[in-house]
C-alpha cells in the first residue's frame, strides 16, 4: 500500500480538512497517477453534505482528474510513465452486462464511482481527486493531449462529458434552437458544445451579472429566467434544453418553450424533488423531460479529443486546496466562473 494524503470530510456538518490514508500498489492492469488538477464539482458538494443520502466518511471527493502518469503495470499498453491522463466519474464496471458491452459503464448496476463506492480492491470505499495520487485500472483511464491546458481539461473529465454525452445523444445540430439553464460548471460547458455543434444556444440564468460572460462563452442569447415576459417569449420554440440547475424548481416554466416533440434533459441532481411538472403541457405537444447520466468511457475519449481539435477547455479559476471550503459557499451562491480547480501542489504546503 502506498501512504497518500487529501482533504476529507468527517461528517455531514465538517469541513473539509487534511487526511491521510492508503492507495493499493499497483496491480498488472493498473496506471498510478501523480495528481495535478482536480476541478470541483457540485456533486462533490452535494456528496459531502450527504443531500443525497448514502454518503460514507470520512469522503475524499473529486471526479475531475488531470495528472502525470507515475508508473504503469506490466500489462498496460497505452500509457507509459511520464504521460498526461485524466480520470473521471468511474474507476471500475462489471465489463459483462449490456450497459458495459454497449461502451455505457456509467448505467452498470455494478459501476464504481471514483469516491464514495465501495472498492474491492481495499475492502473499504473509493477515495477521488482531492489527494496527491491515484490508482486506476487502465480501462477508465484517458488520453489527453497535449493540446489542452491541463488545468482547463480536468473539469472536461466531468462538467464536459455530462453536456457532451446528451447534446450528442439528441442529436443537436446546425440551425437547432438548443437551450441551457443556469451559467455554471455544466452549464457553460453545455454552451461551448451547442455552440461548436452549430446550435442557436439561449442561456437561461437568474444571475443577470452572467449575461456578457455567456455570450462571449457562445450563447447566442440570454434570458434571465425570473422574467417571465422574457420567457413568454420563447414559447414554443426549442428542439432541445439541457436544464443543469442544481436546485429544485418550476419544470413547467422550460416544457413550455419546447417545440411538438421537444425533449428537456435534466442533469442538475436537486437534494429535494422538483415540483411535480403538468403533464397537459407534456401530452399535448407530445414533449418529453429525460435524464442523463455523464458518459462512458469511450464517449468521454471522443470528447476529450473533440476538445483538443476544437480547442475546447473550461473557464476555471484555480484554487489551492486551503480554500476548498469557501469555493464550496460560492458555489452555494452561484458565485463559480465557472470551475473552481484545485492545484494540488498546494496540498504539500499543508
Ligand atoms: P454549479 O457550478 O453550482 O452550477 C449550477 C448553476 O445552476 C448555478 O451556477 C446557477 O446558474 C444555477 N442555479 C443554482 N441555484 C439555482 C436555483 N435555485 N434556481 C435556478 N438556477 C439555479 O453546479 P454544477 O457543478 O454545474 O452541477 C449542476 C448540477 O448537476 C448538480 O446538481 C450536480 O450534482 C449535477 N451533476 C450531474 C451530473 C450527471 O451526470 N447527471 C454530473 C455532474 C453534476 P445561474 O447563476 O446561471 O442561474
Ligand atoms: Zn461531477
Amino acid at each position: 500500500m502506498q501512504k497518500s494524503i487529501g482533504y476529507a470530510a468527517h461528517g455531514l456538518k465538517s469541513s473539509l480538512v487534511p487526511f491521510s490514508f492508503e492507495r493499493r500498489d499497483i496491480t498488472p492492469t493498473d496506471v498510478h497517477i501523480e495528481i495535478l488538477y482536480c476541478g470541483v464539482c457540485h456533486s462533490d458538494l452535494h456528496q459531502v453534505r450527504d443531500d443525497w443520502g448514502g454518503t460514507v466518511f470520512p469522503v475524499v471527493p473529486g471526479h475531475e482528474i488531470v495528472g502525470k502518469v507515475a508508473k504503469v503495470g506490466n500489462e498496460v499498453k497505452n500509457f507509459k510513465p511520464g504521460d498526461m491522463a485524466g480520470v473521471g466519474c468511474l474507476v471500475d464496471s462489471c465489463g459483462a452486462c449490456s450497459d458495459c458491452q454497449e461502451h455505457l459503464e456509467q448505467f452498470c448496476d455494478n459501476a464504481v464511482f471514483t469516491y464514495n463506492s465501495p472498492d474491492k480492491h481495499t475492502g473499504g470505499i473509493t477515495y477521488g481527486g482531492y489527494s496527491n495520487q491515484i490508482v486506476v485500472d487502465q480501462k477508465f483511464v484517458l488520453q489527453l493531449s497535449d493540446k489542452l491546458d491541463p488545468a482547463a481539461a480536468a473539469p472536461l473529465l466531468c462538467a464536459g462529458i455530462t453536456t457532451y454525452s446528451p447534446l450528442r445523444h439528441w442529436q443537436v445540430k446546425k440551425g437547432d434552437k438548443v437551450g441551457v439553464v443556469g451559467l455554471g460548471g455544466l452549464g457553460h460547458m453545455a454552451v461551448k458544445f451547442a455552440h461548436a455543434f452549430g446550435a442557436h444556444v439561449v442561456l437561461f440564468t437568474t444571475s443577470a451579472g452572467k449575461t456578457e460572460d455567456a455570450k462571449r462563452l457562445g450563447a447566442d442569447e440570454v434570458v434571465i429566467s425570473k422574467n417571465s415576459g422574457e420567457m413568454n417569449r420563447h414559447a414554443k420554440s426549442f428542439d432541445f434544453i439541457l436544464n443543469t440547475v442544481a436546485a429544485p424548481h418550476n419544470l413547467d416554466a422550460y416544457t413550455t418553450l419546447l417545440k411538438r416533440d421537444g425533449t428537456m434533459c435534466l442533469v442538475g441532481v436537486p437534494d429535494r424533488p422538483h415540483p411535480s411538472p403538468a403533464i397537459a403541457s407534456l401530452i399535448f405537444k407530445r414533449r418529453s423531460i429525460a435524464g442523463s447520466l455523464i458518459g462512458g468511457l469511450q464517449e468521454t475519449q471522443e470528447m476529450l479529443d473533440f476538445c483538443a481539435e476544437h480547442n475546447i477547455t473550461s473557464d476555471i479559476e484555480i484554487i489551492p486546496i486551503q480554500k476548498i471550503n469557501e469555493a464550496y459557499e460560492r458555489m452555494l451562491k452561484s458565485d463559480v466562473k465557472y470551475r473552481f480547480v484545485i492545484d494540488l501542489a498546494s496540498l504539500k504546503s499543508d
